[in-house]
């Protein structure tokens, strides 16, 4: 079982994933987690290139490339090793934040991203995908640890962006409902982590 977390910053992925693996490994369910991009070193250095903020150079669509570089990486080297090993693989983002950032949020086009991530994933897709949905405005806060008003005075720049990338998740979100879940993140983590235990407690039986 691939299962995939994607969202917003401040949505609280992390925390999400923390918990979920825990609950899982109580069960008996072997159980492993990891992140994108990243998660094994070659992916970690092109992680550091495209985060690096002396890269101000970069641009869209080679930023696009690194990250499906690093994808494909940690596809081979790490996910599917562990799927054929039996684990539960549960990633911090994959395909669908490169769709939402780069594809809509950034104007490359949903459809051109997803071309070079065809290639790189060659059908590897999640088994189920968590969406965790927040307002961009809560988002923002929680990482800023501020109020949604002071938000909006401090970073309508940032704002703008993070509207975007929701929008293209939601836009994810219709076009595969069947794989894509949203979760209400915008709740007490004790809450959400319910909420995702159970849909993934119901695909697994399923
Ligand atoms: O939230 P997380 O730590 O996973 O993301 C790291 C950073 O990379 C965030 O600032 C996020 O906005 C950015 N990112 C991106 N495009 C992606 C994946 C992550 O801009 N495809
Ligand atoms: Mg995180």
């Amino acid at each position: 079982l691939f299962i995939t977390v994607e969202g917003g910053e401040g949505a609280g992925k992390t925390t999400l994933i923390e918990g979920v693996a825990r609950i899982l490994h109580e069960r008996g369910l072997r159980v492993i987690t990891t992140r994108e991009p990243g998660g094994i070193p070659i992916a970690e250095q092109i992680r550091g290139v495209i985060l690096d903020k002396a890269n101000t150079a970069m641009e869209a669509r080679t930023e696009a490339l690194l990250y499906a570089a690093a994808r494909r990486q940690h596809l081979v080297e790490k996910v599917i090793p562990a799927l054929d090993e039996g684990y539960i693989v549960i990633c911090d983002r994959f395909v669908d934040s490169s769709l939402a950032y780069q594809g809509h949020a950034r104007g490359l086009g949903i459809d051109e991203v997803w071309s070079i991530n065809r290639f790189a994933v060659e059908g590897a897709m999640p088994d189920l995908t968590l969406f965790m949905d927040i307002s961009p405005e809560a988002g923002l806060a929680r990482i800023h640890g501020a109020s949604d008003r002071e938000i909006n005075r401090l970073d309508l720049e940032g704002l703008a962006f993070h509207r975007l990338v929701r929008e293209g998740y939601m836009k994810l979100l219709q076009r595969e409902p069947n794989r894509i879940v949203s979760i209400d993140a915008d709740r007490p983590a004790n809450l959400v982590l319910d909420d995702a235990v159970a849909i993934i407690i119901a695909r697994f039986e399923g």
